[in-house]
């Protein structure tokens, strides 16, 4: 059944080798990605594919609708690493326009168990409902939604302790928030970027 994928991998390995002899054993010396991005686990955004970075250059959590939840150890414990123990200073939250997550969202249906997770899109559908009437479509309502969604994740991820603290520290991590286009590939800035040195951002050091 894994037949295709096996093929695949074996192919993807012999080309690697051939353009870089070395390519295998210096990726398994050390990783030092610059990058810890927070995306979708939508399989049309993939966070290496879509930025052109290679394997060892993006450290990634995914998960339904890029949700930040304050509680979870997933995403705690990932970004805890990337922080402490891998010295990344760029962390990226990444939503998409066309995203099914933030669609559930703003729909009456039952998801049983998706409907806890996205429960803070609800909650931000209703917080921004003003805003959020004042765009054309429905479908552009929910693209605005999905740029709140990141907005609202940059600022949970300022927040954390490990952030706080690696600010205390004097490191200077950027949390920056993104939002990819299915439609034409593209990555915009929403330019929400919390610093240690910003007015959000300041910790105990800041
Ligand atoms: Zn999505």
């Amino acid at each position: 059944m894994l037949r295709d994928l096996f093929d695949r991998n074996r192919e993807w390995s012999v080309t690697r080798k051939q353009e870089e002899p070395g390519y295998f054993a210096r990726l398994a010396t050390r990783q030092a990605p610059e990058y810890f991005w927070i995306g979708c686990s939508d399989s049309r955004v993939p966070a290496n594919v879509i930025t052109g970075l290679d394997p060892g250059e993006v450290f990634v959590h995914r998960n339904v609708a890029n949700v930040v939840h304050s509680s979870d150890m997933n995403l705690l414990s990932a970004l805890e690493f990337a922080i402490d123990a891998l010295g990344i200073r760029q962390v990226i939250v990444c939503g998409h326009y066309g995203c099914a997550g933030v669609r559930a969202a703003t729909e009456e249906i039952v998801h049983e168990l998706a409907d806890h997770w996205i429960e803070p899109i609800r909650r931000l559908a209703r917080q921004y409902a003003i805003d959020l009437a004042c765009a054309g479509s429905a479908a552009a309502r929910r693209d605005r939604l999905a740029e709140f969604n990141v907005i609202e994740g940059v600022r949970r991820v300022a927040e954390t302790p490990i952030i706080r603290r690696a600010w205390a520290r004097g490191d200077d991590v950027a949390i920056h928030g993104l939002i990819y286009g299915i439609e034409d590939g593209l990555l915009r800035d929403l330019d929400c970027t919390i610093r240690r040195n910003h007015p959000a951002g300041e910790g105990p050091g800041g």
